[in-house]
């Protein structure tokens, strides 16, 4: 017998990637919700979500669509957070469960908490999936398969609403892990937010090259530059938001790496071949290890 749908009705915040990648999820099983509702602020974004038929209402006004709902999700760059929030907080109905795909997690905390009505259940996470494509027809429901969520509920939370979420997740085909928000935004500022960082600024260096350079850069770009090209074709309200949100943590990976770059930079200088196999083989294993994780 097909288990009964964790939510009665769901509302996504934000049809773009990721959350009409929810939609679709949701929308494919009959598990997760028994009605699903999708707001954005763009008339189009609205269309789209109509045309593809991912949700049963598209309403325009987000303090409309949370209204009798139990299970809300924002799906919208982090930076948006604390107006979409101030907008539906007194529309959210006690015993919802407010939940997030935000890629920073103790700006999270900050921007929704203050504003969280009695008896509504906050319980944020981090789908750790993605795609450098925006908007409602570039998710696909197969988009968290295989890969991890992050739940950084906070201290207090309502075991049952975090083990809700968490279920949600599992069937969107999610591994899911549990940690403090501040512990996520560390973790995140190395194995994501650095690397964005260093593919705009790599981007950004090869630009400013004289036009003759530039070109050579672009005709040989398969050595290695293709694939921090990718990386910087991301979505750039989104991107501005993390670095401006995750600001600590992400200086203080910087802060690091910049050190290990000037220690390689000194070995090459002085020819301390050891030094640079030694980073090479480190890079080597720890691409080996994410390929028998499966995360490659
Ligand atoms: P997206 O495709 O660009 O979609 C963003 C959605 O948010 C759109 O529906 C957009 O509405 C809405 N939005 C944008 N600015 C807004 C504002 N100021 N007020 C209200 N709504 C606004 O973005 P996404 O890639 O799905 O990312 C959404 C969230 O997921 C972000 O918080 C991001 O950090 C997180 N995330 C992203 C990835 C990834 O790789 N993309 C991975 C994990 C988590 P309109 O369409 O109407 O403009």
């Amino acid at each position: 017998m097909a288990e009964a749908p964790l939510f009665r009705r769901l509302c996504v915040i934000g049809p773009g990637l990721v959350g009409s990648s929810i939609l679709r999820v949701a929308r494919a099983r009959d598990d997760i919700a028994g009605e699903l509702v999708a707001t954005a602020r763009s008339e189009h974004t609205l269309e789209r979500v109509r045309a593809l038929d991912i949700a049963d209402l598209a309403e325009p006004d987000a303090a409309k669509a949370v209204q009798g709902c139990d299970g809300v999700i924002l799906c919208v760059p982090v930076g948006a957070y604390a107006g979409v929030m101030a907008h539906i907080a007194p529309h959210l109905e006690p015993g919802c469960i407010l939940s997030d795909v935000g890629s920073t997690k103790g700006s999270v905390l900050r921007d929704l908490s203050p504003l969280l009505p009695e008896g509504v259940h906050l319980v944020p996470a981090h789908p750790m999936a993605g795609t450098e494509h925006s908007g409602p027809d570039a998710g696909f429901a197969e988009l968290f398969q295989g890969r991890w969520c992050i739940l950084t509920p906070p201290p207090g939370t309502d075991p049952e609403a975090t083990a809700k979420v968490r279920a949600l997740w599992e069937r969107a085909g999610s591994m899911i892990e549990t940690m403090d928000a501040a512990t996520h935004d560390k973790v995140v500022a190395v194995v994501s937010h650095l690397p964005h960082l260093i593919a705009f600024t790599i981007c950004g260096t090869a630009d400013d090259l004289a036009q003759e350079t530039r070109e050579a850069v672009l005709r040989f770009a398969a050595s290695g530059f293709r694939d921090f090209t990718r990386i910087a074709a991301s979505d750039v309200d989104m991107w501005r938001d993390i670095f401006l949100n995750n600001r600590e943590a992400v200086l203080e990976m910087l802060a690091r790496l910049t050190e290990d770059a000037q220690a390689f930079g000194r070995a090459i200088r002085w020819g301390e071949a050891g030094f640079i196999e030694d980073r090479i083989r480190r890079g080597r294993k720890i691409r080996r290890s994410l390929i028998e994780m499966k995360q490659a």
